[in-house]
């Protein structure tokens, strides 16, 4: 089915075809003309499925010219990339139209964004912070508001923003369009969902299990301490052309970047730490090529809008099976085929097995120089016996469900929340980076990779691993040296188990 059948004005056909589009996603297909006819919608719907179209485009269709210019559309983004992302998705689609956008996020001078605001706006799309913050500075008012959009509500509510988004919509006019994305759908994002919307249409497009099913998905199982040779060894392989790393961790994610610099593979990381500049510097190097590979933590990826990322790479797996999803759908955009390779140690164990449930598949297992057979028959964390003298503190630890309550995340797995944003103690557990291997090899490291392994060992704490209780002990392989270097020529080889 064409464009033509939605009704759109020539303005945003044109716009359209600029951009290459010939049919539209399911979810435009099924969201646009519910909301060119003005109803206030629900879509659970993951990125890459054409979501920012699907509400861009009847809201520039119904949005009506006014001089001089008041705000008639908000939308809420949980992060600044994305922010941005759909403020670019305003220009392209409205190139042919005469709005005009701000996109509002903290981090960076408020100065020029007040600016331009006050030169006045149709559209503002913002994170809610930021926002917030310059409605109680007077600067902007929301009384104009026809359309509001609070996209990737899930995240929202995972990064804690549930409290701005309430005070927000308070300040909304009763009167208006309003709509609502979330890539999964919980009781709170039901709630929220419900205090904002009046008679909403539902819609869901590709339901997790099956959105995934056109990504090649692989499986290794490895020690944490051959992480970083295994990642080395799978990007020495030619068709992996653009990758993005997932890394559970801001401090790991730099450690893996800084790694492969040191080891020839151009690399950067982009994480919550970063100064916006950076984050964009990163960003761009990416799309253009210039690195190879980005390592990002769960919420900086949040609306990383790449087209032709080759593959993505779990160095280590999430907590929460639905970010997995949101991870490898990275890859694949627009219809494109992509693949994924995860990680998985003897203590993401457990957090394969609800992967695997969620997606309603297997994984396929990958044989490889690095496989541990430890990794393979561990049950996980979760599944760790709890220390006698310790048991209070275990059992709130191994209680899963707890953990996901009282905000306590295993630091190797990625969260909604990043990890070193909220102290926990589970913190303090240990990390084994490459530890196994730094040993008696240390003359052929480049500096800034001594560096990293010593780094690592000295925040090894060891309480969690002295437990010979433990039956999720990794036990590294030892007796074969292997260099650290990517310069070495060893031929590496993958192959399905
Ligand atoms: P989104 O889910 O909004 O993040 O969009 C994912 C990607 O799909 C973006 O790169 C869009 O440019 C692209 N896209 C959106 N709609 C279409 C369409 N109808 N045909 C082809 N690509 C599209």
């Amino acid at each position: 089915m064409s464009f033509k059948k939605l009704n759109l004005i020539p303005a945003l056909e044109k716009a359209i075809t600029k951009q290459g589009y010939t049919t539209p996603t399911p979810i435009q297909l099924k969201s646009i003309p519910d909301l060119l006819a003005g109803k206030d919608l629900i879509g659970i719907a993951q990125t890459g499925t054409g979501k920012t179209a699907a509400f861009v485009l009847p809201i520039l269709q119904r949005m009506k010219e006014t001089y001089p210019r008041v705000t008639k559309t908000l939308v809420l983004a949980p992060t600044r990339e994305l922010a941005a992302q759909i403020g670019e998705s305003f220009s392209s689609y409205g190139e042919f139209l005469k709005f005009k956008h701000a996109v509002i996020f903290g981090g960076v001078n408020q100065g020029p964004q007040i600016n331009q605001i006050s030169k006045g706006v149709d559209i503002i799309v913002a994170t809610p912070g930021r926002l917030l913050d310059l409605m109680n500075q007077g600067k902007i008012s929301l009384k104009d508001i026809e359309f509001f959009v609070l996209d990737e509500a899930d995240r929202m509510l995972d990064m804690g923003f549930i409290h701005d988004i309430k005070k927000i919509i308070l300040r909304l006019p009763e009167k208006r369009q309003s709509i609502f994305f979330s890539a999964t759908m919980s009781r709170e994002v039901n709630e929220l969902a419900k205090r904002l919307l009046k008679s909403p249409v539902h819609i869901e497009v590709a339901p997790q299990a099956t959105t995934v099913e056109k990504i090649k998905q692989h499986i290794f199982f490895v020690d944490q301490g051959s992480k970083t040779q295994l990642l080395l060894e799978l990007l020495k392989q030619k068709h992996l052309t653009k990758v993005l790393v997932f890394a559970g961790m801001k401090h790991r994610a730099n450690k893996i970047a800084l790694f492969l610099e040191d080891n020839n593979i151009r690399a950067d990381a982009i994480h919550g730490n970063k100064t916006q500049n950076a984050r964009i510097k990163a960003l761009s190097d990416f799309k253009t090529g210039k690195i190879k590979v980005l390592v990002a933590t769960d919420i900086a990826a949040r609306g990383i809008d790449i087209d032709d990322i080759s593959h993505v790479i779990n160095f280590d797996l999430p907590n929460e099976p639905e970010s997995y999803v949101h991870r490898i759908g990275r890859t694949a955009r627009a219809g494109e085929e992509g693949t994924s390779y995860s990680f998985c140690a003897a203590d993401e164990r457990d957090f394969l097995r609800d992967i695997e449930k969620l997606i309603r598949m297997k994984i396929d297992v990958m044989d490889h120089e690095f496989h541990s057979e430890t990794a393979k028959n561990a049950e996980g964390i979760s599944a760790r016996p709890i220390p006698r003298n310790n048991r209070g503190r275990a059992n709130r630890f191994n209680n899963r469900s707890n953990n996901r309550r009282l905000g306590n995340r295993h630091p190797n797995r990625s969260s909604t929340r990043e990890v070193g944003s909220r102290p926990s103690r589970f913190n303090n557990r240990p990390r084994t980076f490459n530890n196994n291997r730094s040993e008696g090899r240390s003359r052929g490291f480049n500096t800034r990779s001594e560096r990293f392994n010593q780094e690592d060992s000295e925040e090894r704490p060891s309480r969690f691993n002295n437990g010979s209780r433990s039956r999720t002990k990794t036990s590294p392989r030892k007796s074969k040296s292997r260099s650290f270097n990517s310069r070495d020529s060893r031929k590496s080889s993958f192959r399905r188990r």
